[in-house]
């Protein structure tokens, strides 16, 4: 059995007392919201912190607010992702985020697992995500106390995958997340978050809190999002498809972006593929111009489950899947 290591928890009221705890605690001090990547990292002594902050307990990190479609939508980054399946406005006004967290894991994890946590995920690899035992077997990795990527040896770049289902579809909506330290708040696009890098992931600082996820006004933008894992029930991404479009009155293209995730340390944008929508009919010849683009922009790695190749094979599918959902009636 894996046990944890010894760590201080604490779980502070505020959103004040939470980001003096983290100041104080320096770089030994980490946030823990549901714990469902955390803890099992720190089992595998991957992820070892000596305090622990818990963020449940912050009330206005527990709360969705706001109107949806006129008025966007609040969500705090300790709501669980089952709260976000089943709250109405989101399902009504936002249905791709709606459907994206329902696709995470199983109900236990999102009983447990929140929305901040899962936009905050560690980044993962066949070589990385193995008990400590295993990984000394192979002399660790440049992940975590080695100095080897094995997946790309003699590369200086850790290709550790994001592999979040919510990221790539907030980035593509364009979504906003706030954070605050004792430094002062700051608030970002999704986009601006993640980092091509394995090991440096977040353009964050360890101390930042994230407290809320803002979803931007609804008005004439349609998005949707698939998911390829080998077990429909259960299993991470192994490729992600967020398409997002805005059609003006006539039924053209106005706007799009298409976003990967699952293939690489950070989301990935296809601007070919947008580029190949805007301006024309969302029919069938130019989805078929904007999957080609995102098949061949795609460079998924042999670190996560199934053939690499054969994920790329299947970019160009689920491109196309995503965007036909969003073909007008
Ligand atoms: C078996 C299993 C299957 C899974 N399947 C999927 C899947 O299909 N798709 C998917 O996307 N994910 C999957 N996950 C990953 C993950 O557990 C969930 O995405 C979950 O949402 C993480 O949320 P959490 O609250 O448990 O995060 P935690 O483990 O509490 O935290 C994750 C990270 O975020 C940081 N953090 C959390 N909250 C804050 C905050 N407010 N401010 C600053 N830092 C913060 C923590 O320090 C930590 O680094 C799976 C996990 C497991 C164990």
């Amino acid at each position: 059995m894996m046990r944890l290591p010894k760590f201080d928890y604490r779980a502070p009221r505020e959103i004040l007392e939470a980001v003096k705890i983290i100041a104080g605690a320096g770089p030994e001090g980490q946030f823990v919201a549901g714990g469902t990547d955390l803890y099992p990292n720190m089992k595998r002594r991957q992820q070892t912190p000596k305090t622990v902050i818990s963020v449940m307990r912050v009330p206005e990190l527990n709360q969705i607010s706001g109107e949806g479609k006129t008025g966007g939508v609040r969500i705090g980054a300790s709501v669980t992702l089952t709260d976000v399946c089943e709250n109405p406005i989101i399902n009504r006004d936002y249905p791709v985020v709606a459907h994206a967290a329902r696709s995470i894991s199983t109900p236990i994890l999102r009983n447990m697992g929140t929305i901040g946590g899962n936009l905050l995920l560690d980044t993962r690899c066949n070589y990385y995500d193995q008990n400590y035992e295993w990984r000394k077997g192979i002399n660790f990795c440049l992940k975590k106390d080695g100095d080897i990527c094995w997946v790309a040896p003699g590369s200086s770049k850790c290709w550790a995958v994001q592999s979040s289902d919510l990221v790539p579809v907030m980035v593509a909506i364009g979504a906003k997340l706030r954070f605050a330290s004792t430094l002062g708040d700051r608030v970002i696009d999704a986009a601006g978050l993640y980092n091509d890098d394995g090991i440096d992931y977040l353009h964050k600082r360890p101390d930042e809190l994230l407290v809320d996820i803002q979803l931007p006004t609804t008005n004439g933008w349609r998005a949707s999002y698939q998911k390829l894992r080998r077990r429909g029930a259960f299993d991470f991404p192994v490729l992600g498809v967020a398409a997002w479009v805005q059609l003006d009155p006539v039924g053209l293209v106005k706007d799009a972006k298409l976003i990967l995730g699952g293939i690489a340390p950070s989301p990935l944008e296809v601007k070919e593929a947008g580029q190949a929508l805007i301006g024309q009919p969302l029919d069938r010849e130019h989805i078929e111009a904007a999957a080609e683009a995102a098949y061949v922009k795609a460079r998924p790695l042999d670190n996560t489950d199934f053939v690499m190749n054969w994920r790329k094979q299947m970019t160009r599918e689920y491109t196309r899947r995503a965007l036909e959902e969003l073909r007008p009636k």
